[in-house]
């Protein structure tokens, strides 16, 4: 009888002719997840099994493969041969100390000699004698004895379900450029793509000496609290400090955060280019602040040429808040820290700017220069 860990997966099923190649980039995943803890991985057909563990880190290996995007559910099991002896044994352990219970089998070797209805009276009615304080409740039960009956002569026995992430496995969706602020919605931005198998790479502006240290130790910390789900320890930064200066002092006040936004996202597209990234990130929500109204997201597309995701466009900021405490990033996401965008922030940044009164501002600038400086100051961290 051998302890394991029951990985199902879940949308990789739909994906036809892909699917070896899902289920290949979905192994690679939860060896990543799993890094750094003696443990081995195997497949059966539609299953993952995790064996020989470090057991005094099972809570952590639960953790952290409920967190990989394709994973269904997972279970913390006992893998024995598939005759009743073994199974009711397994299922000894796996049922309740007193209460009401109910066995249920499935069989996925249907050349099994016994059906699942029999296998469940068999196991239920030993288990019954067994444990004088047990009782079968079919209806409702206080605790199940779940029994999974494999093809290769073995059977799984496991007493709950833990829902995993969801999702498609990172790596099979392309890979976008994250915009990551110190704020609570691009984190979830990242998490949202990541979830639907896209490689997420993080990239942040800061506005060093504006803003400090702490605010770029804050970054990287949610750049590494992302990482558990994107699997990507990598970060990404450039300074854009001298441009908003620039904009500061040359331009209408209030198209301070939409020039600034317009110089972010041509940094972000070189940036993104040379990466071999397919698409920018952002956190943006319709109507959430000033600049992230229709005119201002489009003001900020015309400057790229690469597609630009917004996967919290519809979201209102109390949804995004609740996924960012469910993901685990709110807490770090409201730190006070300085953004570089508080810094030189305008009193009455402008709701609706026309493109032609932008460019007349922009026009003031020399934006392949300040590009070019920015591109100077790039730093990759390994996390
Ligand atoms: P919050 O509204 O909680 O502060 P936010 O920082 O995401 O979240 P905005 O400041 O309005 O909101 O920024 C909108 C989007 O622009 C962000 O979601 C992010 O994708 C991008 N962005 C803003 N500031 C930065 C930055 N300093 N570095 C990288 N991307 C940024
Ligand atoms: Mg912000």
């Amino acid at each position: 009888m051998e302890k394991v860990v029951i990985i199902r997966y879940a949308e990789i099923h739909l994906k036809g002719k892909n699917r070896g190649y899902f289920e290949r980039v979905f192994s690679v995943n939860l060896e990543r997840a799993l890094k750094g803890i003696r443990h081995e991985l195997h497949r059966t057909s539609g299953r993952y099994l995790v064996a020989n563990f470090d057991e005094e880190r099972f809570e952590e290996i639960m953790e952290r493969i409920s967190r990989v995007f394709g994973v269904h559910s997972c279970s913390e099991g006992l893998l024995v041969p598939n005759d009743m002896d073994s199974i009711f044994e397994a299922a000894t352990r796996v049922a309740p100390a007193g209460g009401t219970f109910k066995v249920e089998t499935h069989r996925a070797d249907k050349r099994y000699p016994l059906t699942s209805m029999e296998v469940n009276a068999a196991i239920g009615g030993r288990l019954l004698s067994f444990r004088r304080e047990l009782k079968v409740d079919v209806h409702s039960p206080e605790a199940y004895v779940y029994i999974d009956v494999r093809e290769n002569g073995t059977a799984l026995v496991f007493g709950s379900f833990v829902p995993g992430a969801g999702g498609m496995p990172v790596g099979t969706s392309g890979s976008g450029l994250l915009l990551l602020s110190g704020g609570i919605d691009s984190p979830v931005a990242g998490y949202m793509m990541a979830k639907r198998g896209m490689t997420v790479e993080p990239l942040h502006f800061h506005s060093y000496p504006y803003t400090n240290e702490g605010a770029k130790e804050k970054v990287k910390e949610l750049a590494a609290l992302l990482s558990r789900y994107t699997l990507v320890g990598r970060l990404r930064t450039v300074n854009v400090a001298h441009i908003q200066e620039e904009i500061h002092k040359k331009c209408a006040a209030d198209l301070n955060v939409t020039l600034l936004r317009r110089f972010m996202f041509r940094i972000a597209e070189r940036i993104a280019e040379r990466m071999g990234a397919q698409c920018l990130i952002t956190g943006e929500s319709l109507g959430q602040v000033a600049s992230q109204t229709v005119e201002g997201l489009t003001s900020s597309n015309a400057v790229v040429k690469l597609p630009v995701l917004r996967p919290l466009i519809g979201f209102d900021k109390e949804e995004i808040i609740e996924r960012s405490r469910k993901i685990g990033t709110y807490e770090t996401s409201v730190l006070p820290y300085e953004d570089c965008c508080t810094v030189f922030l305008p009193e009455h940044p402008a709701i609706k700017p026309k493109l032609s009164y932008i460019e007349e501002e922009e026009g003031k600038l020399d934006v392949e220069a300040l590009i070019e400086e920015a591109m100077q100051t790039f730093e990759f961290i390994e996390l």
